[in-house]
């Protein structure tokens, strides 16, 4: 299973929305092999979550994984690969939180997500299925179905003051949050 290259933002297929797939055409030796593909890509690059544009696929087919962390006692959350992801249905709440992008290397930035989404699409095997997600799953769901739509987090911030590189969110933003989570109450 090849690691494929992730195209980088200014790449104009991140700026184009994505077509949809049939289910005949989900259960091909070459969507089979490009979801192999991106998972693969994803778990080497660390990401959480991969959409089809972030290879050079104009597709509407997502996947999301996270790593399960005994010592934070975080179940993380299971492989999961949608194609034609809808959200059809928000939570009226939204909260910022840091993002960042496999597109985007080494920036983050605050952007507002909806805290709980619900979504509908076609497993693998193109079979239909309904997934609700809240907190970080909700963003990760948010941030990949944008990129089907060519939608960066960038696009969804209020303003850009939080855009900081990584080093520098270590440095001045990550002591600020601990701080902050510090406080009573
Ligand atoms: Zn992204």
């Amino acid at each position: 299973m090849p690691i494929r290259p992730i195209s980088r933002m200014g790449h104009p297929i991140l700026r184009e929305r994505a077509r949809g797939i049939t289910p005949e055409e989900l259960r091909s030796d070459e969507i089979q092999r490009l979801i192999d593909d991106m998972v693969e890509t994803m778990r080497e690059a660390h990401g959480v979550g991969l959409a089809a544009p972030q290879v050079f696929e104009g597709l509407r087919l997502i996947t999301a994984e996270v790593q399960p962390s005994p010592e934070d006692e975080d179940e993380g959350i299971p492989l999961l690969v949608l194609a034609n992801p809808a959200i059809v249905q928000v939570s009226r709440e939204m909260y910022d939180d840091w993002e960042g992008c496999l597109s985007i290397p080494d920036i983050r930035g605050l952007a507002p997500r909806h805290i709980a989404v619900r979504v509908e699409g076609l497993d693998r095997h193109g079979e239909p299925v309904n997934v609700t997600a809240e907190g970080f799953f909700a963003r990760i769901l948010q941030h990949e179905i944008d990129h089907l739509d060519g939608i960066l987090y960038l696009d969804r911030m209020k303003d850009l003051k939080s855009l900081t590189f990584i080093e520098e969110f270590e440095q001045h933003w990550l002591p600020r949050e601990e701080e902050a989570d510090e406080l009573p109450g």
